[in-house]
């Protein structure tokens, strides 16, 4: 099943050509969420040829137009669509008044329930679960309030060994899957290790976008599978990005480093640098497995099959 992150938009504050500021659409297990929702996310949806209609969740890093000023708009096109299925957002306090108040100022009477949530700026925080996936706080470092977000893979199921499905009958499947030992009707019971392999491992996603570098993060986002980290500056800007509370890329790579996470994706460039690999090139000696998060790719995060003893 799916688990993966197409960028939307990769740019800062000031538009820089070929860049759209930061969205990012998450596929898992086939439900939509949309990540950040700057101008232009609508436009992207459609050059990745993504259903509106099939975004579930949105969640809103923090207020500053770029990571939220699409928002309106999106709302809108859903409303004309004929929406009819419940919209959920997770934001910052500030969101609801913004809505709010442009809903009210255009006479709009949204088809759709739309559920607005505020994502505290803290650690931890159970956000939104579904049964794929369970999304939490992050609490980031940065002008203004901003709140990150850790998508968690709900547990797995155990695996059925294929050369013992004959042995299981299909009404115990589920109870099997589940590591229940199989009681048959004659009373013999078989050990549920006989049967299954342990459960795939659950994967990850850090989305940490914007802030300046912050080590506290660390325990929180160890292990991942997949980091975004935002990568504003050089480290010929480092001044300027603590001035901000941006990060510089190598900064990006050193959290990525520290946090021991699988993958680094950068984005979120300034518009001075036409061409993103020299903030790619800066976090590379520090953290080889970075990639930068390059507008309508997908990054997927494959299950983890471990090796098999049989
Ligand atoms: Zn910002």
């Amino acid at each position: 099943m799916r688990f993966e992150v197409t960028t939307l938009g990769t740019g800062a504050a000031l538009p820089a050509r070929g860049r759209f500021p930061s969205a990012q659409l998450l596929n898992i297990h086939e439900r939509l969420h949309l990540v950040d929702c700057g101008e232009g996310t609508q436009e992207r949806l459609r050059q990745a040829e993504v259903n509106f209609n099939r975004i579930g969740t949105v969640f809103i890093s923090h207020m500053h137009g770029d990571h939220y000023l699409g928002l309106m708009g999106l709302l809108s096109t859903m409303h004309l669509n004929g929406r009819l299925d419940e919209l959920l957002v997770y934001g910052p306090p500030e969101l609801r008044e913004v809505i709010d108040v442009q809903l009210r100022a255009s006479r709009t009477f949204l088809r759709f329930p739309l559920r607005i949530h505020v994502a505290p700026h803290e650690n931890g925080t159970k956000l939104f679960e579904d049964p794929y996936v369970q999304v939490s706080t992050l609490r980031l470092d940065h002008r203004i309030p901003t709140t990150g977000f850790l998508f968690r893979e709900k547990p797995h199921q155990r695996r059925l060994r294929q050369e013992r499905l004959v042995d299981i009958p299909h009404y115990a499947r589920n109870a099997v899957k589940c590591g229940e030992d199989l009681h048959l009707p004659d009373g013999t019971v078989v050990a549920n290790e006989e049967l299954t392999f342990d459960p795939l491992p659950p994967r990850s996603y850090a989305y940490c976008s914007d802030t300046a570098y912050a080590p506290e993060l660390l325990d929180h986002i160890r292990g991942v599978d997949l980091l975004y980290h935002e990568a504003t500056f050089t480290e010929a800007m480092a001044g300027r990005a603590s001035e901000t509370r941006h990060s510089t890329a190598k900064q990006a790579a050193m959290i990525a480093r520290d946090a021991v996470v699988g993958r680094l994706l950068l984005g979120h460039f300034s518009s001075r640098y036409k061409n993103s690999t020299v903030l790619l090139e800066e976090a590379l000696p520090i953290f080889p497995r970075t990639q930068l998060s390059n507008e309508g790719e997908t990054f997927r995060i494959e299950p983890h099959i471990p090796v098999q003893r049989t």
